[in-house]
């Protein structure tokens, strides 16, 4: 049997376990994703996790724009980890969320990471009118988002298609080296904008603040910037 044999064959399985597993209604974007996938994933769940991890940038869109419905709880304020409050981050390249902190977490059937309810499948939207899944807390679409703002990384190849293969700094091809970049670098997201609302602080997580440039542009912008800076002093 060859390889297109093999897959055909796993396909129909899978495609047989799908459907007969698929609840009534299921999102038309993930069942086409599903369908089109080289490998058809056998469950719906499985479905739900792929079309998010292959849509990172709708995730992150989708978990800011679940994070806005209801805002920060009240009394809460991005703050690094302390001796005494062992449960916060450690540092500012972690996306603040509230959600996750102990004296701020909704329990089960919440979203640790937006806040909002979790319907069944790690879906969003109540489309089968079940109420919050009370063994989850996480949505499907905000597991892809967090990964996203912790290893924007990992998305180069998405984000540089994003850009059309041009360095933002420069409008230069993009290399095999270009490197993703926030805009705003995040230590200084933590010293001077920590006050920002949260949710519109996750923003510097995702795509508004992330691009990819060459190394080399990035280097130089570097080294101008130091020189300038010595020039500047040596004026004074
Ligand atoms: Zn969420």
């Amino acid at each position: 049997m060859t390889l297109s044999d093999m897959r055909l064959l796993r396909n129909q399985q899978s495609l047989a376990r799908l459907n007969k597993a698929l609840p009534d209604p299921f999102p038309g974007a993930v069942l086409h994703h599903a369908l089109t996938r080289r490998w058809t994933p056998p469950t719906p769940r499985l479905a739900i996790d792929s079309y998010w991890r292959t849509h990172p940038l709708r995730a992150d869109r989708l978990a800011r724009a679940l994070a806005a419905r209801n805002g920060a709880p009240e009394g809460w304020t991005w703050r690094l980890k302390s001796d005494a409050e062992a449960d916060l981050p450690q540092s500012f390249r972690v996306p603040p969320a509230p959600f996750r902190e102990t004296a701020f977490a909704r329990g089960p059937g919440f979203c640790c990471v937006c806040g909002q309810p979790v319907y069944r499948l790690g879906w969003h939207e109540d489309l089968w009118s079940r109420g919050p899944n009370k063994n989850a807390i996480w949505h499907t679409a905000c597991v892809a988002a967090w990964q996203l703002w912790n290893a924007p990384s990992e998305q180069a190849i998405l984000l540089r298609r994003l850009q059309q293969r041009r360095c933002s700094t420069t409008g230069a091809r993009l290399w095999k080296t270009s490197e993703v970049d926030h805009r705003v670098p995040l230590f200084r997201v933590w010293r001077d904008h920590r006050d920002t609302d949260w949710p519109t602080l996750l923003g510097y997580w995702g795509l508004p603040n992330l691009q990819v440039i060459n190394r080399t542009a990035h280097t130089e912008k570097s080294a101008a910037e130091a020189f300038s800076r010595r020039r500047s002093i040596a004026a004074a």
